[in-house]
């Protein structure tokens, strides 16, 4: 090593001094570390938010796709419309009116998965100490997104009903007291991640309402909102105030998450500037996953799919609820109406931060509550259980070996 090196940075990482402040704060998530433990196969993981995609018509979909490589090839493999493919953007008002969204075509900037919408967004509106809005807990990868761009997390409490809405205006207006600038509410209306809840039909124009009044740009993010178990949808806020959100979908879950394909829709002004991020930073979203989704949206019954997806994932959260009662009656969780995730709130005295290690030393994982807060600052006391990819029979396995962990930790 040059002396150069040894007088800059450490020895670990010559560049240290040389990164800009926001790559600081980039560390791996606590999701990201565990996956390699978590995916031992003798370890029941009831961590990652994988969707399962056994059930998928794999055969039929590799010659689908092998037909459209042949007849579009010129296309799918070159680059595209930084907006993304204008007949998939058609499509995708045609899944958003599954519920009832009513969007046009030429508002929709497709992404390379949700998560580059959050990206971008983030990106547009934040600078280093504004405010982001978002729900306690909230999705750790969009918390990981928040902090590169150097925002102040501010969470907001939620119940049963999801977000609660004076919590939502007390919080706003301490915040315009201290003269902040809060700059969108990020918002996870239905079967939330990590939390399961979905906000009340009642709550959704009273939300809307105290943004508006605020002036606070709303950012609903819905990668689920098509996976209630019982086929129910509710009013998405994009509806209720067009102008006022940006609405974020995804086929991660509803299709296939390698395509890494999602889509925002926002208000004219702002899709503009999406759209000119996007290609600022990635040229165009992958067009053979375009292609490949437009392909399936077409040719394939892609409704009776979700379908199914929602029955086998309503028998996992029966699977998983089943177990919970069994074994560990001294926690308290919610019964998800929908989407992959249940939060469980752990007796007194158990951390789920602290326990991690000897839970995975027992062959289960799960992600510490503690991944959904900003800064790791609350959620010892809670955890969550994704029931989406184990067989019911390992979920209860998982369940079981958690208990015993959880006992063990209530003893010491
Ligand atoms: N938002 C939420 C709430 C999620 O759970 C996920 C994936 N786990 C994403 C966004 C990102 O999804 P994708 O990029 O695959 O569309």
């Amino acid at each position: 090593m040059s002396d150069t090196n040894q007088v800059h940075g450490n020895r670990l990482d010559p560049w240290l001094d040389s990164y800009a402040a926001r790559a600081h704060g980039l560390r791996a998530s606590e999701t990201r570390s565990l996956f390699a433990v978590a995916s031992r196969p003798e370890v029941v993981s009831l961590a990652g938010g994988m969707p399962n995609l056994k059930d998928l018509p794999l055969d039929r979909l590799a010659e689908a796709t092998a037909a459209m490589i042949r007849a579009d090839g010129g296309r799918a493999l070159q680059y595209g419309n930084g907006q993304g493919l204008p007949v998939l953007r058609e499509q995708i008002t045609e899944v958003m009116a599954l519920e009832g969204i009513d969007a046009d075509p030429e508002d929709v900037v497709i992404t390379t998965g949700s998560q580059q919408a959050v990206d971008i967004i983030t990106e547009l509106f934040i600078d280093a100490g504004d405010v982001i809005l978002a729900e306690a807990p909230t999705y750790v990868g969009s918390l990981s997104i928040f902090s590169t761009y150097q925002a102040d997390v501010q969470q907001v409490p939620i119940d049963a009903d999801g977000v609660i809405p004076e919590a939502l205006e007390e919080t706003i207006e301490k915040l315009e007291r201290a003269g902040r600038h809060i700059k969108f509410y990020y918002c996870l209306p239905n079967f939330h991640n990590p939390a399961g809840v979905t906000i009340s039909e009642a709550r959704r124009p009273q939300i809307v309402e105290i943004c508006r009044r605020h002036h606070i740009l709303i950012v609903e993010d819905n990668p689920y909102g098509l996976l209630g178990f019982e086929g129910q949808t509710y009013t998405a806020l994009k509806t209720l105030a067009p102008e006022d959100v940006v609405y974020l979908g995804s086929f991660s879950k509803i299709f296939a998450p390698g395509y890494r394909v999602g889509w925002a829709v926002a208000p004219p002004a702002v899709r503009e500037k999406m759209k000119l991020a996007s290609e600022a930073a990635i040229l165009c979203p992958s067009s053979v996953g375009q292609y490949s989704i437009s392909m399936y949206l077409e040719q394939f019954d892609w409704k009776t799919q979700i379908e199914d997806f929602r029955t086998m994932y309503k028998g996992r959260r029966d699977a998983m609820i089943a177990a919970l009662e069994e074994y560990l009656p001294n926690c308290r969780w919610n019964v998800p109406a929908g989407g992959f995730y249940v939060w469980l709130n752990l007796p007194d005295g158990v951390d789920a931060k602290e326990m991690l290690p000897r839970a995975v030393t027992n062959l289960v994982a799960y992600v510490s509550g503690t991944a959904f807060y900003a800064g790791g600052r609350a959620g010892r006391d809670h955890l969550r259980l994704s029931f989406c990819y184990p067989e019911p029979a390992d979920i209860h396995e998982g369940v079981r070996r958690l208990s015993e962990v959880v006992s063990r930790d209530l003893e010491i």
